[in-house]
């Protein structure tokens, strides 16, 4: 299949822009998939409440069919189409923080979305996206959207229209290439069907943002004990990972510079996934900085793109410093530690 590209000014030249975001709205009517720009990360978008444009995301994705989808809008009236309650604390969580970074898990009118959407459960799981391109592309296909990441299931999530060309190329019918997400790691999920709500997926709202606007959260056992099952059925694959094996050291540069020594006397060759404030410092094959560690959004919206600049290098191993589980340091750690193939190690 011929995969269309369509370059958009995000800055809201719409004499331009409009032409492209009608062809794909078009293409989306017909139960194509299009890939578009969000404030997280890039989507592949699919008419939710048709089976045949949700089974052409599993199958450009190659996405397990266990794992449900999130349904995008551009105004909440959607919700009454396919929502058969929304809680007052889902209320004042969209109220606060719609458009943007947070998926709300709702109970939802049986058959109206595509059960592939989801995956047989009894709630969907719905956002509001804060990026012009995909509130527009939204509401000219006038139809609610589910879209995953744009990415082949497994690898790092696409922050830019090259990473989902990489991937998608030949299996979609077209991106919308709206330039560097912003966010540049997935929504935060919150169940809303439990009281107190629950945090299935740390993301792009911070837990403390969250309490501030609702109060009591409680957050999935899962997320922070390994021998839990997590309620979220995507938490449970590998996800994020670049081709080579990453293992993440958490201690001093001396203590990560000791690991990259072990795997490079065995013959390896050695990526480290380093910070502005240490990457001078380190004697590996390859030595990638995702940001300062002043900054942790930074080190979020480069996070993927770094993940996969070491598919580009010929390293066997890649060694990753950690970041503190602060604010949007929660859902960095929470991608790292789903990247990784190996345990974390500490310094004593
Ligand atoms: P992705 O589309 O790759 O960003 O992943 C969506 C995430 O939301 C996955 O972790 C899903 O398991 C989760 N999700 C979507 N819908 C639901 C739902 N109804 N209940 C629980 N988790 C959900
Ligand atoms: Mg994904």
């Amino acid at each position: 299949m011929e995969t269309k590209k369509w370059v958009v000014d995000i800055e809201g030249n719409l004499s331009t822009t409009y032409p492209h975001i009608k062809e794909a709205a078009e293409l989306l009517k017909k139960n194509e998939v299009i890939a578009f720009p969000t404030e997280t990360v890039y989507g592949l978008g699919g008419n939710a409440k048709e089976t045949e444009a949700v089974n052409k995301i599993f199958q450009a994705k190659g996405r397990p069919s266990d794992n449900p989808l999130i349904v995008h809008i551009a105004d909440q009236a959607q919700l009454q189409e396919f929502v058969s309650t929304v809680p007052t604390v889902a209320q004042k969580l969209m109220d606060h923080f719609w458009p943007g970074p947070l998926t709300i898990i709702l109970p939802a009118i049986k058959d109206v979305v595509s059960e592939r959407v989801t995956a047989g459960l009894s709630t969907v799981g719905v956002r509001m996206p804060d990026h012009p391109v995909a509130l527009a592309l939204l509401k000219e296909a006038g139809l609610p959207l589910a879209a995953p990441s744009a990415n082949l299931s497994g690898k790092p999530s696409p922050t830019s229209a090259k990473h989902v060309w990489k991937d998608l190329n030949g299996r979609i019918a077209g991106i919308v290439d709206g330039g560097i997400t912003g966010v540049g790691l997935e929504s935060t999920v919150i169940d809303c069907t439990s009281v107190p709500p629950i945090i299935l997926r740390p993301g792009g709202v911070t837990k403390e943002q969250i309490q501030q606007v609702i109060g009591e959260v409680n957050i999935d056992p899962a997320l922070t004990k390994e021998d839990e099952a997590p309620k979220s059925p995507g938490m449970k694959y590998t996800h994020y990972a670049p081709q080579a094996p990453l293992q993440i050291f958490d201690g001093s540069v001396t203590f990560v510079q000791e690991a990259v020594n072990r795997s490079k006397s065995s013959g390896r060759k050695v990526g480290v996934l380093a910070t502005d404030e240490t990457k001078q410092q380190y004697e590996a094959d390859v030595v990638i900085s995702c940001g300062s560690r002043s900054d942790l959004s930074t080190i979020a919206n480069r996070l993927y793109d770094s993940l996969r600049a070491f598919d580009e290098t010929d390293v066997d191993i890649i060694i990753s410093e950690s970041f503190p589980k602060t604010g949007i340091g929660e859902a960095i750690m929470n991608r790292l530690e789903k990247a990784a193939t190996l345990p974390i190690q500490r310094e004593e």
